[in-house]
This record gives C-alpha cells, sequence and structure tokens, in this order.
C-alpha cells in the first residue's frame, strides 16, 4: 500500500454520468452563494432574468488556475467535450489568483479556484473566498486528511516532497529521515529550494505538527549548515545540481524528477523514501473549491466531481507525473517504477494553519 489512513472509501455509488448531471444553477446576483448541497440544486433556471447580474449565468464556467495551462487544458477540453460546458480559464499564480477574487468581490466571475498547494487553499477559506462543498462523490474520492473539513477545498492530485539522492554518489542506506538530513555527515551536501516557496513553507508547517517547533528549528538550522549551495529558484535547478555533481542530496517534489526523465531516462537521481519508520513521506496536493461568489456553485462542483471521477484521476496526475489523490488509480510508469512509500497522514490544512510559524522558523534558522 503506497499511503496509509486513508479513509475508507465507499464504492463510487453516483456513476460518472450521473456526476455529470449538471444542475443548471444561476443564481441572478447572488454574491455569496454558499448553497451547495445537492438537495439544494436548482432546477434550471431561466439564464435570461439575469439582467442585473454582474456575471451572464449563460456563459461559460470560468476557472482560475494556479495549475499552468498544459497541465490543465487537456482535462478541461475532455470535460467539455463530455458535458457541452464551456470553460474560461484565468492562469496565474496563487497569491495574484486570491487577491483578485478578494477585489472582485460579489462580482467575481470566478466559478472555481484551482491552485497548488494546501497552503494557498487554505488562506484562500480563511478569506471566506470559497463556498462550503458537500458532495458524496468528493468525499468518497478524496481521503479526509487531503481535504477542508468544511468542504471548503478538495485535493484533487497529490504531490510528494521528498528526498533526492544522486545515483552514483548516495548509497541510500545512508538515508533515513527528513531529520538526518541535519546530521554532519551531509555537510557541503545538501540542496534546498528558497524558503519563499510553498512548498517548503508546507514541509516546515508538517514538521512542526509532528517534531514541535524547537526539534524543527533545530533540524532547519542543521540543515542550512549542511548547504552545498545558496536555495535554489525552483525544484527543477536543484534536480539539476544535484546530476551535476554540485550536490549529493536535496528535497523536491518528485513530478520535477519525473519531467526531467521523459526528457532524459538516464538522468541520474532518484528519490528517497524517508520516515518511514515513522510519519512518512510528506505529501501536498494540487486542488481546488467553489467560490463563494460563484453564481452557479452547482456547476462548479459537477467539475470538481468529475476531476475527483475514477476515469479522470489517472489523467490528471499523470499529466504532471504526479500521484492521484484516490488510492488505486493507475499511475504513469515514470512514477510507478519509483516504488511505493507511506505518506505522511497529517491533516494537511496544517500547511496552511502552520505557514506563519513555519516561515518564522525558517527565517530563525538562516534558510534564505
Ligand atoms: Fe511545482
Amino acid at each position: 500500500m503506497r499511503l496509509i489512513d486513508r479513509s475508507s472509501l465507499l464504492p463510487l455509488a453516483v456513476g460518472i454520468a450521473a456526476a455529470l448531471t449538471l444542475a443548471a444553477c444561476s443564481a441572478p446576483g447572488s454574491g455569496d452563494s454558499g448553497t451547495t448541497d445537492a438537495s439544494a440544486a436548482a432546477p434550471a433556471a431561466d439564464a435570461s432574468s439575469a439582467a442585473a447580474a454582474p456575471a451572464a449565468p449563460d456563459g461559460p464556467l470560468v476557472v482560475y488556475s494556479e495549475r499552468k495551462p498544459p497541465l490543465l487544458d487537456p482535462i478541461l477540453a475532455a470535460y467539455t467535450a463530455e458535458t457541452g460546458v464551456q470553460i474560461e480559464t484565468r492562469i496565474d499564480g496563487a497569491d495574484a489568483l486570491i487577491e483578485r477574487l478578494a477585489a472582485e468581490g460579489a462580482n467575481t466571475p470566478a466559478d472555481l479556484l484551482i491552485t497548488v498547494d494546501a497552503g494557498n487553499l487554505y488562506q484562500a477559506a480563511e478569506r471566506d473566498l470559497l463556498a462550503p462543498t458537500s458532495s458524496p462523490v468528493l468525499e468518497a474520492n478524496v481521503p479526509a486528511n487531503l481535504r477542508d473539513a468544511q468542504g471548503r477545498w478538495f485535493g484533487l492530485s497529490e504531490r510528494a516532497r521528498t528526498i533526492m539522492y544522486a545515483k552514483d554518489r548516495v548509497d541510500p542506506a545512508t538515508l533515513s529521515t527528513y531529520e538526518a538530513l541535519a546530521e554532519p555527515q551531509w555537510k557541503g551536501k545538501l540542496c534546498l529550494r528558497s524558503s519563499a516557496k510553498v512548498y517548503n513553507q508546507s514541509l516546515v508547517a508538517t514538521m512542526i505538527e509532528r517534531l514541535g517547533a524547537d526539534a524543527t528549528r533545530e533540524v532547519l538550522k542543521g540543515w542550512v549548515a549542511n548547504l552545498a549551495a545558496p536555495p535554489f529558484a525552483d525544484d527543477t535547478l536543484l534536480l539539476q545540481a544535484i546530476a551535476a555533481g554540485q550536490c549529493e542530496v536535496g528535497v523536491t517534489n518528485t513530478y520535477y524528477l519525473g519531467r526531467l526523465i521523459k526528457e532524459d531516462a538516464a538522468f541520474a537521481v532518484a528519490p528517497f523514501w524517508p520516515n518511514q519508520a515513522d510519519a512518512g513521506v510528506h505529501v501536498n496536493i494540487s486542488g481546488g473549491g467553489v467560490v463563494a461568489a460563484s453564481d452557479r456553485p452547482e456547476q462548479a462542483k459537477a467539475l470538481l466531481e468529475w476531476l475527483a471521477s475514477d476515469t479522470v484521476q489517472a489523467k490528471f496526475a499523470g499529466l504532471n507525473y504526479e500521484y492521484p489523490v484516490k488510492p488505486g488509480m493507475e499511475l504513469d510508469p515514470i512514477v510507478s517504477a519509483w516504488g511505493e512509500f507511506k505518506a505522511d497522514p497529517v491533516d494537511i490544512a496544517v500547511a496552511g494553519r502552520r505557514q506563519a510559524e513555519a516561515v518564522m522558523l525558517m527565517n530563525e534558522a538562516g534558510w534564505r
């Protein structure tokens, strides 16, 4: 079993066809349309009655997405082909999208927000920009620790942030835990990405949850003391630095390695699954939530359900060498070659809840 402590999954009682039965809900002018219970689905409304509506309910479904077009467009095109629902996307960084949602308020054209990292989704929910959504499909397919308890966001793919090592220079038997990378044996051999990246903030947030602030601070100090180079701007550069011999080990998301292996099957870096005797590998999500001010929350929910469905999960994750959130789905061959691992079952909302604390500890440790 790759992942532990998953909520037991109900069989998909609702077929994909049923999941795609869109309640053409339009609530003209409704600002905080948080009503998303299936039983509250409005019958097909007359969109033309939306005379004074800030966003035309009969226009396309609008997705604000941090997930990049090559990873999203083919999926959304398949949804349009299946359902006839037209979709428009606005692509930007999570911070920019969240600020935009907040500034647009009730007038936002957005129906669905998709970001990477639970920390971002948590912040959007904290600012009341996402609507609580109740969905048996989402609750069955998305493990409880990878979605908001109030249904304001749901993981759609899983991203493991793990230890990477130079295959030709590091014996994986010398690796064990994230914490052990702070030990003197890795002095001058470790590479890290910038602490400004939310991925690292989320990793540290889960460490604080698990180890406490004092122990985490010591680990971070050890990591900084072991750095072979100043922190990298992105995971790809870091992996290339390991391959090139600048560092022996590092911490990155696995899909960046997947992309590099796709380009060059001989790329000489491999993932190591740490903490298998205790917490497990840190996994984060890309995911989405229904926008609180959406004028068609039922349609937005239907798209979310479709993204979490059996038929779409493998493709959604596979396009980026990630892991489906729904267990048991097929993996890309590059990904499955890395083997199974135990994932940290922590409630990933902690990535947001402890983000400020994580940033503070990283600063204290001198992690730039
Ligand atoms: Fe990324």
